[in-house]
């Protein structure tokens, strides 16, 4: 089976030509899946079908030539999105995404979203699904009238006709969408009773007496997993909910996970520019209008490969029970400590720049323990 790994990215490497110098012997020979090729011109140019977002390339490039440009722009092109937390859940989303995108009731295509800068580097035990289990949970596909006959001509041509037949179009995407939630809760169903793992579309985790929740999609989730643990024995209430789809969005699944939270760290890693955290924008509208709806505070983290250390969960979650205690939420906060402050003045101050003081990005207290934070 040929896997495209581009679909599991969820940063997408962008090269400024403008920049590059055109030595691709550089980004090309170190890109882990070799799909860095000179264009034309001789700049880098990336196979994204098989680019998987590493951003080693970024890394390495010493022009600074490449960017990341999160893949979330993808989120409203009619691509339903699964995001994945473990390598494991990797394998197995991949399977059932195959399942939904095949299912009558959708027939949409599907994204493997994985965080390649962190799982792409993990190294963990899988359990590869055996070929004949595999083949059971995926039966043939069944084109049904989708299928071509040389005995019944009918025109396939592009849905792009005009106002009115490309809103109908676009309203049908919505709908096999929306149904999309239902079928994905079917399909995790009968790849538990196959192969015995259960994935729900909101992952819940030691939410049941929370008064705080962590709330993230994606694979720094694991490491939120630890530090609800460290909160847990240190006497604070903290879980962590974290939806596996981000279109459809699963809003109900949602709201239920959250009932009787007080307040919820929103953990973006991504940074929609003018606007925000994507993924507080997505809760802040899913929890609109809901009686008892908790406090949200938005947090920015590990952009770049940047890491969220056990001291920057302990400060959300201090920040984060203040706000439930006063119902007031802060201004969105830039997971950014003093250290990397004086290493960006230090690198301005090299090219002469002058900064303003009031675009200084606040960097974090001095960490502190986790038996610190209420
Ligand atoms: S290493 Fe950077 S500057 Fe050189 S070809 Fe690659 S992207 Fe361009
Ligand atoms: S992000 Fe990783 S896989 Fe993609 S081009 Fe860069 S180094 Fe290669």
């Amino acid at each position: 089976m040929q896997v495209r790994t581009g679909l599991w990215r969820t940063l997408r490497p962008i090269v400024d030509t403008e920049r590059c110098r055109k030595c691709v012997w550089v980004c090309g020979s170190l890109c882990p899946d070799g799909v860095i090729f000179p264009d034309v011109e001789g700049h880098a140019a990336i196979d994204f079908d098989h680019c998987k977002g590493c951003l080693v390339c970024l890394a390495q490039c010493p022009w600074h030539a490449i960017e990341a440009v999160p893949e979330r722009a993808a989120r409203d092109s009619g691509f339903l999105q699964i995001h994945c937390a473990t390598c494991q859940e990797i394998v197995d989303a991949i399977l059932i995404a195959y399942r939904l995108a095949e299912d009558a009731a959708v027939r949409l295509p599907v994204i493997v979203n994985l965080d390649g800068f962190y799982l792409s580097f993990t190294r963990e035990p899988v359990d590869l699904p055996d070929t004949e289990a595999a083949a059971r949970f995926l039966p043939p596909f069944d084109a049904g009238t989708l299928a071509f006959r040389a005995g019944h001509p009918v025109s396939e041509a592009v849905a792009v006709l005009g106002g009115g037949p490309y809103s109908y179009f676009r309203y049908q995407i919505h709908l096999a969408a929306e149904a999309a939630l239902d079928v994905f809760d079917q399909t995790a169903g009968v790849f538990e009773a196959t192969f015995g793992r259960r994935y729900e579309a909101v992952e819940r985790y030691r939410m049941d007496d929370a008064d705080v929740a962590f709330l993230m999609i994606e694979s720094f989730a694991t490491k939120a997993k630890a530090a609800v643990g460290r909160l847990r024995a240190a006497g604070h209430k903290v879980g962590l909910v974290r939806p596996r789809l981000l279109r459809p969005f699963p809003e109900a699944a949602l709201r239920a996970a959250l009932k009787g939270v007080k307040g919820v760290a929103v953990v973006d890693q991504n940074l929609s520019m003018g606007k925000g955290g994507i993924l507080f924008a997505e809760v802040a509208s899913a929890l609109y209008g809901l009686d008892g709806a908790p406090v949200l505070v938005s947090f920015i983290g590990g952009l770049g490969g940047r890491d969220i250390d056990a001291d920057d969960f302990a400060e959300m979650a201090a920040v984060t029970q203040k706000a439930a205690d006063t119902g007031e939420a802060p201004p969105p906060r830039l997971l950014f400590d003093a250290d990397e402050l004086a290493e960006v003045r230090k690198l301005q101050t090299l090219a002469a720049v002058e900064w303003p003081k009031e675009s200084e990005p606040e960097p974090e207290p001095e960490p502190k323990s986790e038996e610190a934070a209420s």
